[in-house]
């Protein structure tokens, strides 16, 4: 599931300009038996299936000793509302990350003596931590200086300050069917244009 983003657009960028290192861990390398089972059910019954804790132990302790200075972050529904504050503050850690997936019904809870900190993507349910894990790595990832083309192209948009969307923007043509864009981005007058931007802006709930 990784290998098309982390292949892709900025997230390629980002590694071959040796600005961030991806790697990904398959957990059935860790799985028990012929078939490699990675999965049972949950004592006390109940529908679906969990992740075991030893090859999810196993998996996240190989990662640590790839990258012993790395926090362990766990993907759930019970975790930390991620936000863009956060992205800033992580993309700007010293040291590395280890994202955990789980899958099915989710994992055995022994696995959270392993974690540092329990992330969401928000009040809804995901099959698997994977699209989490690459949602919050790309918003990681884009933030770190040099990925983006300016600079300053992140320091201005959506939530950088913690509650303001961006304003509107356009590109060619000045005109699709009767859609003008706004004169005053036109207009060359920068302070203008600065505060019709400032005007339309909005405000998060
Ligand atoms: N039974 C669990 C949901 C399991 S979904 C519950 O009711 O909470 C399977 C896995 O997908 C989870 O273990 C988690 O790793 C991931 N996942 C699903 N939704 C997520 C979300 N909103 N944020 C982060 N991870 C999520």
């Amino acid at each position: 599931m990784f290998t098309g983003v982390f292949s892709n657009s900025m997230m390629w960028k980002a590694q071959d300009r040796d600005i961030v290192s991806l790697e990904t861990i398959d957990l059935r390398e860790f799985g028990q038996g012929p078939r490699r089972q990675v999965d049972d059910t949950p004592y006390g019954g109940g529908d679906g299936m969990l992740l075991m804790v030893e090859p999810l132990w196993k998996a996240i302790t190989l990662a640590k000793e790839n990258d012993p200075t790395a926090k362990v972050l766990l993907m759930t529904p019970r975790g930390a509302r991620w936000k863009q504050s956060m992205a800033q503050e992580y993309s700007e850690a010293d040291h590395g990350y280890i994202f955990v997936c789980g899958r099915y019904e989710g994992y055995d809870e022994r696995i959270l003596t392993l974690v540092d900190q329990e992330v969401s993507v928000g009040d809804y349910v995901l099959t698997g931590g994977e699209l989490p894990a690459m949602t919050i790595i790309d918003s990681i990832v884009r933030l770190l200086p040099g990925v983006l083309g300016g600079e300053t192209s992140a320091a201005i948009e959506s939530f950088s300050d913690g509650e303001t969307l961006e304003f509107p923007q356009y590109t060619r043509p000045e005109e699709f069917n009767g859609m003008r864009v706004p004169d005053v981005l036109l207009s060359g007058n920068h302070a203008k244009i600065a505060e019709w931007r400032s005007e339309n802006s909005l405000k998060a709930e």
